[in-house]
Order: structure tokens, then C-alpha cells, then sequence
């Protein structure tokens, strides 16, 4: 995930630093709901890349103590266990207006590195901190829901509308089995949804350059993802005598041109709103560049394509990722390969991409093969609509420091598998975030303040509330 934030980070130079996060005066801790995150790291449910086996026994205690730690929640919602291991619930409302979902999910990353500080399974809560892979991404997510909903429970709260809530078990390894599987379920029932809330962007503190406030980035569009492979064969023969040129030549050749001809850049809705809201923020001379963009864009996008997290929001990117061929020192090879790993921009379909592709490479000699079925990029949420008007109005009411804005997911997030039965999607954790918090996810350390996680709930309190 994660990510989110990733985009922003260096855009042009290095960030001013500024002061520590700005909490509200009156956020209160409450030492139980920190006390269950910290219990919910020591589930191991890991993800492994091959396989989710090895985490499933424990994500489905992970699950079993959700059930048991808000029994209220359990008892006043419908519930249900999908794709054996995935959870769904169902909160009624009172009206029949479209629905909403909010999303999480329970699986972790594995924990690599030797640099962990404290233990990322086994640790208790200490010095504010919750600690433990998992902390924020995406443990956060899901206790911070469920703690929402406890809250309003207690104050007799009823939705106006059905609140579904679901929390996919294989995120991490690409959610076929969890979130495909519910949003195949919930469209047979013939649900379909107003907006959905995933993770995503955070509240990103001395990450966006030149502009002091914090940014509660919301995702308002996700890239897509391609896999294609390059084949080139031969004979093969012996290298004592080579061909003019060999299948490595040619397929050499053809990245080398790839690499010069990168696809073409441009800025989507997303990443246009990104500007328009950080554009004011930013100091001289930067905020006259933001806001004359229609003179200044070409400058803005060459310093953008300088670095690779910015880059990556306005163009269609391709990186090989796997280069074989050969078998023996002194045989040619009858096959070379190298495998493209593709990100799509919004706007920029599979099928348009692949045509760009073979005329950039250009040459018969090298079959170009898909693997796997290509994931477009999202459609660009409204930012007019009611789920971007009660997120960006809550985001306010909890982080009134920060300034919202629209932006691109440059990976991949669950939400993807919802697209033919929601409106509009958006993806944000509310988690304030700087550089070394960030490190933590997916990385060492992951922890989260206990102070941070008061504001998670909370946002997650209010914006349930207005549904
Ligand atoms: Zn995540």
C-alpha cells in the first residue's frame, strides 16, 4: 500500500522541516482501544508472496478475536465469513439510499531486515507507542473501524443508509481471494455502492515540499498494472561464430529504446487537484509556478520526471524487472527474456499501451506476450460528491491542520477489485505519517502513537457518523 505518500515525497527539492505533529488539545487517548491494536499486531497473519497458507490459521484468530474483543459490534451487525477467511458485515440503515463500505484488511507483510528495535509480533504497549508489523498497515484500518462503530454503538447510533464493512485476508498478495471474492458476492446481491473508503494516502507531515501544513491525501484515482514479457529465439549455434546479431542483441537493443522513448506524460484530473491544493500552500516562488501552471507546466513536469515518485503520477512507467537467457558461456542462446513490469495511468488502457509498445520496440523479431490479465487504472473519483465532501469535511473536523488533497495511488490497493459495483472510490488511512513513521510500514519498526490512533478513531467515528 502505502505508497500513497511515496508520491509526493520529494517532488521538487527537500522539504523545510517544521514542527512536531499538531494534535488537537482535546484528543484523549483511549488506553483500551490502543491496548486492542497492540493485541491485534500478535496475530502473525503474513502474506508470503507464494503463498498465504502460512498466515491463515492466525488470521482466523485474528478474526475470532475481533468477534470476541467487540461483541456488540458482532451482535448488532449481520456478519459473515467470505472466502473462508475474509470478514463482511452489514449495518442496516433506516433509508434505502445507496450504500457505503468501508475497507481494511487483516493480512501483514512479512517481516524482513535484522533491524527491528523491538519485537514486530510480540511486543506490548509502551512509551505511547503501539509497536509490531501490522501497527499501521493495515491493523490500523481495522481497528480503528470496529472501534468507530463501538462508539456510536454506545451512543444508540443507526446509519441513515447500509454501512458495509469488509476486511479482505490476502491484500498483500493481491486480494483474489478476499476482496474479489466479497465484491463478486455483494454483486450478486445486487449491491451496489455510493463510495468506498480503503487505505491509501495518510496525513503526510513534512512530506510535500514547501508547504508546512500537513496533507491529508486522498486518492481520488489508482494506476493499473501490466505484466509483458519480451521473447526473442534463435537457432542458437556456437559463440565462436556469432550471428551478426544475437537474440541478446536484439532484445537488448529494443530496451535501450525503450528506455529513451518513455511513455507519454500528462496530468490527470487527480494529480491536476493535487496542485490546485498544495499550489496555495507553497512559499515563493513555487506557489506562483503552482498557480500559473498553464504557463509554467513544462517546468513543473521536468522537475516532476526528475524524480522517480513524481514521475510516476504523470506518465505510464515500464520497468524490467526480469532478464534471462543463456545456458552455457559459450552457446548462444536460443531464448532471451526480459519481463516489463507496467504501471497504467489513468486514461492510458492496456490495449493502447500495448500498441505504444510495439511500435516503440519495433521490431518482428521480438514477440511481445501479456502474462496474466492486465488491471486497468481507475476511473477518477468526483471530488464534488458526497463520499469526497463528508471525508474531506471529517478530515477538518479530526486534523484541522491539514490540508486536503486529491492524489494518485501509484500502487495497487484493494479497492481495485470493487470498481464494477461502487461510484466512487477513495483511499486514505487516516494515520498522520512523516518520513520515519513511514519507514515502518512494510519496513522496520512499524509503530504508531498512541495519540495518532485516538485521531484514526475518531475520523473513523465521525465520518461513519454521517452516513
Ligand atoms: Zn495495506
Amino acid at each position: 500500500m502505502l505508497v500513497a505518500i511515496i508520491i509526493v515525497h520529494s517532488i521538487l527539492f527537500n522539504a523545510k522541516s517544521v514542527s512536531v505533529a499538531a494534535f488537537k488539545k482535546d484528543m484523549s487517548i483511549d488506553t483500551t482501544a490502543v491496548f486492542h491494536l497492540q493485541q491485534a499486531v500478535h496475530f502473525q497473519g503474513v502474506s508470503y508472496e507464494d503463498s498465504v497458507q502460512a498466515g491463515l490459521s492466525a488470521i482466523d484468530s485474528f478474526t475470532t478475536f475481533l468477534k470476541n474483543t467487540y461483541p456488540d459490534v458482532f451482535m448488532e451487525l449481520a456478519h459473515e465469513t467470505i472466502g473462508a477467511h475474509s470478514l463482511l458485515l452489514h449495518w442496516k440503515g433506516s433509508t434505502t439510499s445507496a450504500p457505503v463500505l468501508f475497507y481494511a484488511h487483516l493480512d501483514v507483510v512479512p517481516v524482513e531486515g535484522v533491524n527491528w528495535r523491538f519485537k514486530p509480533f510480540q511486543e506490548e504497549f509502551q512509551d505511547d507507542t503501539i509497536r509490531g508489523r501490522g501497527a499501521i498497515d493495515d491493523k490500523a484500518g481495522v481497528i480503528g473501524i470496529l472501534e468507530g462503530i463501538h462508539h456510536l454503538l454506545i451512543k444508540s447510533f443507526k446509519p441513515k443508509r447500509d454501512v458495509y464493512i469488509a476486511f479482505g485476508h490476502d491484500e498483500e498478495i493481491g486480494g483474489d481471494q478476499g476482496a474479489k471474492i466479497i465484491s463478486d458476492t455483494l454483486e450478486q446481491r445486487g449491491v451496489q455502492f455510493d463510495w468506498i473508503l480503503d487505505e491509501g494516502g495518510l496525513v503526510a507531515e513534512n512530506m510535500v515540499p514547501f508547504v508546512r501544513e500537513p496533507v491529508a491525501l486522498v486518492m481520488t484515482a489508482e494506476k493499473g498494472y501490466m505484466t509483458v514479457e519480451l521473447r526473442v529465439t534463435s537457432n542458437g549455434g556456437h559463440s565462436s561464430f556469432p550471428p551478426t546479431e544475437t537474440p541478446t542483441d536484439i532484445l537488448s537493443s529494443a530496451l535501450v529504446r525503450l528506455h529513451q522513448d518513455p511513455f507519454e506524460r500528462h496530468v490527470i484530473p487527480a494529480v491536476d487537484r493535487f496542485m490546485d491544493a498544495t499550489g496555495p500552500q507553497m512559499g515563493f516562488p513555487f506557489q506562483v509556478l503552482f498557480a500559473n501552471r498553464w504557463l509554467f507546466n513544462p517546468i513543473i513536469l521536468g522537475e516532476y520526471e526528475k524524480i522517480p515518485e513524481a514521475n510516476a503520477m504523470i506518465r505510464t512507467t515500464s520497468a524490467c524487472t526480469i532478464l534471462k537467457g543463456g545456458v552455457k558461456e559459450n552457446v548462444i542462446p536460443s531464448l532471451v527474456t526480459a519481463v516489463l513490469n507496467i504501471r497504467l495511468l489513468p486514461g492510458d488502457s492496456s490495449q493502447m499501451i500495448l500498441e505504444q509498445l510495439r511500435q516503440k520496440v519495433n521490431d518482428p523479431r521480438i514477440e511481445i506476450v501479456v502474462k496474466g490479465i492486465p488491471m486497468e487504472a481507475s476511473s477518477n473519483a468526483s471530488i464534488t460528491g458526497d463520499g469526497f465532501e463528508k471525508i474531506s469535511k471529517t478530515i477538518r473536523e479530526v486534523f484541522p491542520d491539514a490540508v486536503v488533497a486529491p492524489s494518485l495511488s501509484i500502487a495497487t490497493t484493494d479497492s481495485r477489485h470493487f470498481t464494477k459495483i461502487v461510484k466512487d472510490t477513495y483511499r486514505f488511512l487516516p494515520v498522520r505519517m512523516d518520513r520515519s513513521i513511514l519507514s515502518g510500514m512494510h519496513g522496520t519498526n512499524e509503530r504508531l502513537s498512541a495519540r495518532s490512533f485516538s485521531e484514526t478513531i475518531l475520523f473513523y467515528e465521525k465520518l461513519l457518523e454521517k452516513n
